[in-house]
Order: C-alpha cells, then sequence, then structure tokens
C-alpha cells in the first residue's frame, strides 16, 4: 500500500506521516515513512542544491524540475519500489502531485510536461491514496515562521496558484485523492486520515 501526503507549505504533512505510521504500526503493518526531496543520499544532496542553491538562489525552472525529477527517480529506485515490493506499507511525505503543482502551477512550465516527466522518473508509480492537506497558504506559511528556504520566499501568488494546482488534481482523481481540511486541530485531522486509510487495509 502505498499512500502520500501533499500540500503547501506548513500543512502539517509530516506531522500526520509521522501520527499515521504510527497507528498503522499498531495494527501489525510493516511501516516506512519518507518524503521528498531528499529521502535517500543523492536526494539529500539534491535537496540542499534545490533549497539552498543556485547564484543568487536562483536556479532555472528547467533545472529545477530536473532535479525534483532526479530526486524522484531515485525515491522510487532505492526505496519506495524494494519497499512495497517486500509488501510494506509507504507513507511518503510528497511526491509527484508536488511536482505537478509546484514547478507545473507555481512555475511558468506546462503541465503535460511536469506529467510525462514524473511518470517517466517514477515508472509510472503511483500511489493508491493521496491525502491533501489543504490550508490558505498564508496560514500555512505564518505556522512556518522563519523563511527557511527558497520557496517560503516567493511571493503569496505563487503559493496560492500551488494550492489551486492541487485542489483541481484532487478534483481530476477523486478515487484516488482525499482533500482534508489542514486547519482543522491536528488529532481530528489525523482522525479524518485513518478513516481515509481503514478501507486500503486488506487484513
Ligand atoms: O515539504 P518540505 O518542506 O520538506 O519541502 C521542501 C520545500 O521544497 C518546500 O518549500 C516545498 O515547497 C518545495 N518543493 C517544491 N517542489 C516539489 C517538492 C517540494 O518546490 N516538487
Amino acid at each position: 500500500l502505498f499512500i502520500a501526503l501533499e500540500g503547501g507549505e506548513g500543512a502539517g504533512k509530516s506531522t500526520q506521516a509521522t501520527r499515521l505510521a504510527r497507528w498503522l504500526e499498531e495494527r501489525g503493518h510493516a511501516v516506512t515513512v519518507t518524503h521528498e526531496p531528499g529521502a535517500t543520499a543523492v536526494g539529500q544532496e539534491l535537496r540542499r542544491i534545490l533549497l539552498h542553491g543556485g547564484d543568487d538562489h536562483h536556479i532555472s525552472p528547467r533545472t529545477e524540475a530536473l532535479l525534483y525529477a532526479a530526486d524522484k527517480a531515485e525515491h522510487v529506485e532505492s526505496m519506495i519500489g524494494p519497499t512495497l515490493a517486500e509488501g510494506g506499507i509507504v507513507v511518503t511525505d510528497r511526491y509527484v502531485d508536488s511536482t505537478l503543482a509546484y514547478q507545473g502551477g507555481g512555475r511558468d512550465l506546462r503541465q503535460q510536461d511536469m506529467v510525462r516527466l514524473s511518470r517517466w522518473a517514477t515508472g509510472g508509480l503511483r500511489p493508491h491514496l493521496t491525502l491533501l492537506l489543504d490550508l490558505p497558504p498564508e496560514v500555512g506559511l505564518g505556522r512556518v515562521g522563519a523563511k527557511r528556504d527558497r520557496l517560503e520566499r516567493e511571493p503569496l501568488d505563487f503559493h496560492q496558484r500551488v494550492r489551486q494546482q492541487f485542489l483541481d488534481l484532487a478534483e481530476l482523481d477523486p478515487e484516488r485523492y482525499a482533500i482534508l481540511d489542514a486547519t482543522q486541530p491536528v488529532d481530528e485531522l489525523a482522525r479524518l486520515i485513518r478513516e481515509r486509510v481503514e478501507p486500503f487495509l486488506t487484513e
């Protein structure tokens, strides 16, 4: 079972990924929690370039898209793929839809190119369920506080485009997507997530 958590800055994805994994483990499942970018050794180097590199903190949009794709390729090949093959559950904090939302929606890149690039990088591996933790970017950015990296220095309208893109993706694929209001208290959000995941558990 492959589950992705998606959403903008400060939505609580990593907190919820950990909570979900703990609950799954309590039920006897083997779970791997992971994230993008930067879950592998190659990915960590790519993450540093993506978030803190570039000339004067600028990376061309195409270069950025290719580096995210490289991170994904490594993530799928060396981690997600083998874990799923062993029958484990993978919970990832960000996956392909982040690329479609940030590079396809936020940057001026063609969405269709991002779809093809991501499909190629991942060998077409898609999550069974994607949980979109949706919240207004001003709320998320407020939670994140001090500006940590390049992305958090983008103007608000960039983050608004990202949010809209996530929502559009979710609408296109309601079978795979659950949209959850991430302004809710952590415990309530965790409960709603468990409710969505439950039907995917076989034993
Ligand atoms: O989720 P996390 O904070 O670790 O993500 C790091 C940064 O990378 C975030 O600011 C996120 O907006 C950005 N990102 C991106 N494109 C992706 C994935 C993440 O711009 N495809």
